[in-house]
């Protein structure tokens, strides 16, 4: 694409889409898009703005989360995540549901000074001064305090080759904290300054938010995962095996994660929440030991199957885009939720009834069947159907010998003839 986009940050909406248009060549129905998902407003979310781009929007069924009965919306484009959620939280409402702790709730953002010739002394010259950096924290975000929260402790971290993290800790309250978290870093990087004669390297908020952990554990009778012909004591063990196998290998522990994240991330954007930050804080926990593992652990006695899952879940219902969003906000109400913590909670347990339902799948059935169905449902939109020819096209689609576009296009043509 060659065009002038040299202060394309300055011009109009309409300027922008013009050349673009012109630039890519698009047709008025191609460059009408941009105008079906605009929200004027949301040029002052984001730099350069053009257009909304749509995702769907579903809702999974069954969570019990603390004896209570929750719906959960959920943003996704990948099939299956939202049924397979909804299967994984049926069988454990069985079972009572899932029960969920979360002891705290804090941010962390590290000040980094480099250069030291003897970080420790420098550790310990800050701790000594603890108190008043944490006032001038406070200082920084004054509302913060009024609301209960704020600065709480701050920690030494000696890295090594004369590098020195010191952490803050902070209740951010109902927030995620990233901003206002870092305006109080700033402010405290200014003080330490003074005190150590050394500028920061940097100050910021630390995405690793192992003070924001949130647990969620379900225990189930075996007999509750009878799947065709393999006994529930027979998907239990395997579905143990299973999660040896992600504390063992890093191969399987990617995909693993990946199969919880599916449901962690379309909850994160449905409520307006920064899904890149809980994916990074949740991959990094994940290999905290030093080698990357299942975030989510399942063991059996033969009798019970029970699963735990522990990660970190810094979440708001109030800040970032939140407040402009209104699905978001509409979507607290239909999860019914009031806190942040609440959210972290239901978002753990969905987490691990989107694990269950897929480790299920894959020790028994295998994943593809249920999944290659509604596979082939976005197959046979994509080539045209119709929601009238559908259900023709995938049944045709189903015995087809190969189920590509090509394909699906000739059964299209071939059923309107
Ligand atoms: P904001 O900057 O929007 O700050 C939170 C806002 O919520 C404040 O204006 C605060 O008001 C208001 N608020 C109202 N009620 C409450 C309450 N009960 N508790 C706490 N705050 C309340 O958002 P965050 O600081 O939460 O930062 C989140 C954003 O930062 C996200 O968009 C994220 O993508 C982004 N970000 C993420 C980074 C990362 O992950 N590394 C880095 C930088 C940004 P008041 O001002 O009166 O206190």
């Amino acid at each position: 694409m060659t065009a002038d986009f040299r202060h394309f940050y300055q011009k109009s909406w309409a300027e922008r889409t013009a050349i673009v248009a012109s630039a890519a060549q698009l047709s008025p129905a191609e460059t009408a898009l941009f105008k079906t998902y605009y929200y004027p407003q949301h040029s002052e979310i984001i730099e350069n703005y053009l257009t909304d781009y749509p995702l769907p929007m579903g809702l999974a069924v069954n969570l019990v989360v603390d004896d209570k009965p929750v719906v959960v919306p959920m943003v996704t484009e990948e099939p299956s995540v939202i049924a397979a959620a909804s299967n994984g939280a049926k069988i454990v409402k069985r079972a009572g549901g899932f029960t969920t702790t979360l002891t705290k709730r804090e941010m962390v953002g590290q000040i980094v000074l480099e250069q030291l010739s003897d970080p420790e002394k420098t550790a310990q010259h800050i701790m000594a001064h603890q108190a008043e950096l944490l006032t001038v924290a406070d200082e920084a975000h004054p509302s913060l305090k009024k609301r209960g929260g704020g600065a709480r402790q701050l920690r030494t971290r000696v890295l090594g080759q004369g590098y020195l993290s010191i952490d803050l800790f902070v209740d951010v309250q109902a927030a995620m904290g990233a901003n206002m978290l870092n305006s109080m870093l700033e402010a405290v990087a200014k003080s330490v300054g003074v005190l150590t004669k050394t500028n920061a390297l940097m100050s910021i908020l630390s995405n690793y938010a192992t003070a924001s952990l949130v647990k969620a554990t379900c225990q189930l009778p075996v007999n509750l995962l009878q799947a065709g012909r393999y006994s529930g004591q027979l998907v239990a063990q395997k579905i143990a095996s299973a999660s040896t196998v992600a504390q063992l290998d890093p191969y399987r522990a990617a995909t693993h994660n990946k199969g919880i994240m599916n449901g962690i991330d379309a909850v994160a954007i449905a409520t307006g929440n920064d899904w890149r930050a809980l994916e990074s804080g949740i991959h990094a926990y994940a290999a905290r030991d030093g080698q990357y593992r299942g975030i989510s652990t399942w063991t059996t006695d033969g009798q019970t199957l029970t699963g735990t899952i522990e990660l970190p879940l810094p979440v708001g219902v109030v800040g970032g885009s939140i407040k402009i969003n209104e699905l978001a906000q509409l979507n607290q109400r239909l999860l019914g939720i009031k806190t942040a913590p609440d959210l972290a909670e239901i978002m753990a347990a969905l987490g691990l009834a989107q694990n269950l339902a897929a480790l299920r799948a894959l020790v028994t059935t295998g994943i593809q069947q249920g999944h290659m169905h509604l596979q082939l449902k976005s197959l046979a939109l994509a080539a045209g159907a119709t929601t009238a020819e559908l259900p023709t096209i995938l049944q045709q689609l189903e015995q087809a010998p190969q189920q590509d576009l090509a394909t699906t296009q000739q059964l299209i043509t071939k059923l309107r003839h």
